[in-house]
């Protein structure tokens, strides 16, 4: 059976990190219904792997890599293995992240400080200073990098977390500005409570500590994977051309109200 595609990315390449797990590996696999060959940047070599596995059953081209997204040498290292591989870069999401352990904020250790800033705001960056520069060469692109609700909220023994989510959109808008003219759209997205092993671990996976988030969603459910995914496909295509520098808020209303 073929599913239609909506947006045929086609001959389009699509550079996806943290792509070996939740939103990243749903948004690897709808680039892939679109006919985009991934590749999928992630720490965890096993979960790259499988996604491309997924991918690959699909039909696209896909290619494991394993990746921190805070380290510089291994972006650039994923990057130089993409153009090696597919010999071009269309879009990138940027979406690796780690969660901060709950702690106020004296108690934030410096190690925690550092690994939830380098990881959360430094992986984007690391990831933009090598990626405009393929999209520029290579044509222009679309850029999306996810941020969170805590980018644009504060929240309570979440001050490192919402210091890099917040971070992210400011670092956003000002690439976006940058290369609004040279082809290279650059917007974040901020998903709410969304339904992925890192929900799993700050809710211990239980039904009560399920409820206990879901209680925060206006709408009365976690979202899914695969809606922050639609966003990040639109983000992405010709139809968004005029979208450029946004923060887009996918949260179930969570932080409508205030
Ligand atoms: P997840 O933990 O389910 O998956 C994250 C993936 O990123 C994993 O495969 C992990 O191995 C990888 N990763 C972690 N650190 C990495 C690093 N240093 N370098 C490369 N890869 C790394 O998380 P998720 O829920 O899918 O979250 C994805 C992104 O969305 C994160 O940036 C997260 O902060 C953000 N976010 C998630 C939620 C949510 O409710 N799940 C809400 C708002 C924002």
């Amino acid at each position: 059976m073929t599913t239609k595609r909506r947006w045929n990315f086609e001959g389009k390449v699509v550079f996806v990190t943290g792509g070996g797990a939740g939103i990243g590996r749903a948004t690897a696999l709808a680039f892939a219904r679109e006919g985009a060959s991934v590749v999928v940047a992630d720490l965890s070599e096993a979960g790259a792997k499988e996604t491309v596995q997924m991918v690959e059953a699909l039909g696209p081209r896909a290619l494991a890599v394993k990746c921190d997204v805070s380290k510089p040498d291994d972006v650039k290292a994923a990057l130089d293995r993409t153009i090696e591989a597919f010999k071009r870069l269309d879009f990138a999401f940027n979406n690796a992240g780690c969660e901060q352990p709950i702690s106020y904020t004296p108690d934030v250790t410096d190690e925690v400080w550092k690994r939830i800033v380098d990881v959360n705001l430094g992986g984007v960056f690391h990831c933009m200073k090598y990626e405009i520069p393929l999209m520029l060469k290579y044509g222009g692109g679309a850029i999306v990098n996810t941020s969170s609700g805590a980018g644009v909220v504060g929240i309570r023994g979440q001050a490192a977390y919402c210091a890099a989510k917040h971070g992210v959109i400011g670092l956003t808008k000002s690439s976006a500005l940058e290369y609004a003219k040279e082809g290279v759209r650059i917007n974040a997205v901020c998903p709410g409570c969304i339904d992925t092993p890192m929900m799993d671990r700050f809710t211990g996976g239980t039904d009560e500590g399920r409820k206990r988030v879901m209680a925060q969603e206006p709408v009365g459910r976690l979202g899914t994977p695969e809606e922050i995914a639609e966003t990040v496909l639109w983000l992405c295509s010709d139809v968004a051309g005029f979208a450029i520098g946004h923060a887009v808020v996918v949260d179930g209303g969570q932080t409508a109200g205030l």
